[in-house]
């Protein structure tokens, strides 16, 4: 079965075999060694001043963010992960301020200069660079450039975790950009990342708040190559095999040109893409037939991509595009979907979406 959904992704074998090796205590020069490697490669990658590595989800970097950054965040949603940044200031009784808009629309940076300007008490923006709930792309880097116009005292929290890996970010006016390990990186949940600005490091060695997830004391262990409580041995062994076989721009190009390639294939055969600014990830379509077209896709051509969530479940399916896919698979995906809706009688097969799939996907490759 080919698993196509946007998180957890596929995990390579190089890397499941680098994951398979003996266990490694936590507190010896050679786990060190792989940590340190590690941190290097993730400051480089995300281009932030430090890095952290929390054994959890995602969701727990977003948690450790808030408590450790706002008290008077303002929060988008756009989404069931903005609105999880909603819910956690909400458990901690801390006041915030929210811009909700449908799935498929991102607020625009007027819209959010006016809320700064009419809320001064504002302290941070936390925002998705993919919102993955309905694969929509916010403009998160003009969002940060004309918050900082603003206020450059606003801490802006950017959720990366569908975003890293996937594309270059400028991250240059970003102060907390998070990752996760189950998606771009391809490996088993457990693990989030942190990256942090200057002025972030700053409110950090200020603020000692929490346990579990204090991030000073996160900090000071982790620039000695340790961590303050046992470390996911395991993901960051995978995470350092990532690194050694990862060539990211051409990463980058790949997962462009699968992306756009995937989106003008279903077009072609009159599928409708979801969000008004679709972001590289994962190609969100919306169709009421979801349920039976994925369900045919497992069915009789061992397809899995994923559905949508409240709302809608039962709307939109998304395919991913994140991590290291050889181009047949992808290129499958799009013929099986093609094949499916022949069986539901939307149209006959012709084998349109391939052929412009391919067409698109070595055109952009030649084109960069
Ligand atoms: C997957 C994902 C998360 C992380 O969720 P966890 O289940 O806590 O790992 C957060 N934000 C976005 C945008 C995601 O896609």
């Amino acid at each position: 079965m080919l698993l196509f959904t946007p998180g957890p992704t596929p995990s390579l074998e190089v890397i499941r075999n680098a994951m398979a090796l003996p266990t490694l205590h936590h507190r010896t020069k050679e786990f060190e060694a792989y940590f340190e490697f590690c941190r290097e490669k993730l400051k480089d990658l995300l281009n932030m001043q430090e890095v952290l590595m929390l054994a959890c989800s995602g969701s727990g970097a977003m948690e450790a963010s808030i408590k450790t950054f706002c008290k008077k965040p303002l929060c988008i949603n756009s989404g069931k992960f903005g609105e999880r940044f909603v819910n956690i200031a909400k458990s901690h009784n801390i006041d915030y301020i929210e811009v909700v808009n449908e799935w498929d629309t991102a607020p625009s940076v007027d819209e959010i200069k006016e809320i700064l300007l009419n809320n001064k008490d504002i302290d941070s923006i936390c925002i998705q660079i993919c919102e993955s709930a309905g694969g929509l792309r916010h403009n998160v880097e003009e969002i940060a450039k004309m918050t900082k116009s603003v206020n450059e005292n606003i801490i802006i929290i950017a959720d990366g975790i569908t975003a890293i890996g996937v594309e270059k970010i400028d991250s240059s006016n970003i102060d907390v950009l998070i990752g996760g390990s189950q998606k771009a990186f391809m490996l088993p949940p457990g693990m989030a990342i942190l990256g942090f600005s200057k002025k972030a490091i700053d409110i950090i060695e200020k603020n000692d708040v929490g346990f579990y997830f204090n991030l000073k004391t996160e900090l000071k262990n982790q620039r000695k190559n340790t961590t303050a409580w046992t470390a996911p041995t395991t993901i960051i062994i995978g995470l350092a095999k990532y690194f050694e076989i990862a060539d990211i721009k051409t990463i980058y190009k790949e997962t462009r040109a699968r992306a756009l390639a995937t989106q003008e294939a279903l077009k072609s055969i009159g599928l409708i893409i979801y969000p008004k600014q679709p972001s590289l990830a994962m190609s969100t379509i919306y169709n009421e037939d979801s349920v039976s077209i994925r369900k045919i896709l497992r069915q009789d051509y061992d397809v899995n991509i994923a559905g949508g969530q409240d709302k809608l479940k039962d709307n939109i399916f998304r395919i991913n595009h994140m991590g290291i896919i050889s181009i047949y698979e992808s290129s499958w995906v799009v013929n099986a979907i093609e094949l499916t809706l022949d069986k539901l009688n939307y149209r006959a097969f012709d084998g349109v979406a391939n052929r412009v799939f391919l067409q698109k996907y070595y055109m952009e490759l030649k084109d960069c």
